[in-house]
């Protein structure tokens, strides 16, 4: 089960698309006064060297953040979403190279609110991960504002959802469920998670990554969770980017989606002008392929 280290695939293209859209959805929530509970079931260690061993192995940054960081270099507009996450990656790194990644539970870190208005649950299991998490996030001396617990990050949620009211009354979360699918079930997990909490506290925002690869239940999640936000009456948004295959490109994810529950309405938009650039800046071979879809 624990085969999997996103080290090895820090600031990839899946990275990119995820990261971009979890930023530009925390923008919009963090425009409201309201505190938030901000929970990452699947966190990873929070912090990876791109030019460490397990980056340099897969090297999966350079068809990802470096090459978009490549492409960028020859426009004369950046797309804002696309300028943000590049800002929070460059605040990681004071030399202007990027040699540190922030994964999920930092970039989370970094948009809330440290008045104590918001709350960053941060979940990871696997032993190794878990430990530089611990210790990433401990230097940061945030107190019980973030928290990180080596337990599985389904389960959590039982305890953290509805959310606690914040000052003014209002519960409000926001949800990111990003397994590493390495079992099966991680599928049926994520699906029966989100039918779960539609139920329970159908107001929140859940964004799901989940990759594009020919097996059924890969092929079935994002059908599942639009039918589910459908039934619940809520809105969704679809975002999916394909890279392709070069010649001599062998195996390696190519392409990958965020589905997101109850978006920000401004999300289409920005993730629309994110991929006309990211799309055509990533592709390889044949591909180049992105879409964003979303309810009506
Ligand atoms: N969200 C991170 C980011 O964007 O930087 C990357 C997370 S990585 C794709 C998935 C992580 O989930 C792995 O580190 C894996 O060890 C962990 N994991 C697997 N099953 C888990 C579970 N049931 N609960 C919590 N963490 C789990």
């Amino acid at each position: 089960m624990f085969s999997y280290r996103h080290a090895f695939h820090a600031g990839n293209h899946a990275d990119v698309l995820k990261h971009i859209t979890l930023l530009a959805t925390m923008r919009h929530l963090m425009q409201k006064e309201a505190g938030i509970t901000l929970i990452d079931t699947h966190s990873g260690a929070g912090l990876y060297r791109l030019d460490g061993d397990y980056s340099q192995k897969g090297a999966e940054a350079q068809d990802g953040l470096f090459k978009l960081l490549g492409a960028l270099e020859k426009l004369d507009t950046i797309p804002e979403p696309i300028e943000d996450y590049l800002e929070q990656i460059a605040s990681f790194n004071a030399n202007g190279e990027a040699r540190i990644y922030p994964g999920s539970p930092f970039l989370m870190q970094r948009l809330m609110r440290h008045e104590s208005r918001d709350r960053l649950r941060l979940f990871e299991l696997h032993p190794t991960d878990s430990r530089a998490l611990m210790s990433n996030i401990a230097q940061l001396e945030a107190g019980r504002t973030v928290t990180v617990s080596r337990e599985d990050g389904f389960e959590a949620l039982k305890k953290l959802l509805p959310p606690p009211a914040s000052a003014t009354g209002s519960k409000r979360a926001m949800v990111l469920i990003d397994p590493s699918y390495e079992i099966k079930s991680d599928y049926m997990k994520v699906a029966n998670v989100i039918q779960e909490y539609l139920k329970r506290f159908s107001t929140g925002t859940y964004l799901v990554w989940y990759p594009i690869i020919p097996r059924p239940e890969a092929h079935d999640l994002p059908r599942r969770l639009r039918t589910l936000a459908n039934q619940a009456q809520k809105p969704w948004l679809n975002a999916t980017l394909a890279i392709g295959r070069g010649p001599g490109d062998e195996g390696g994810l190519v392409a990958s989606g965020m589905f997101v529950i109850n978006p920000p309405f401004t999300l289409k938009d920005q993730l629309r002008k994110a991929l006309e650039v990211i799309g055509p800046a990533l592709a390889r071979g044949n591909g180049k392929e992105w879409k964003v879809e979303a309810s009506s």
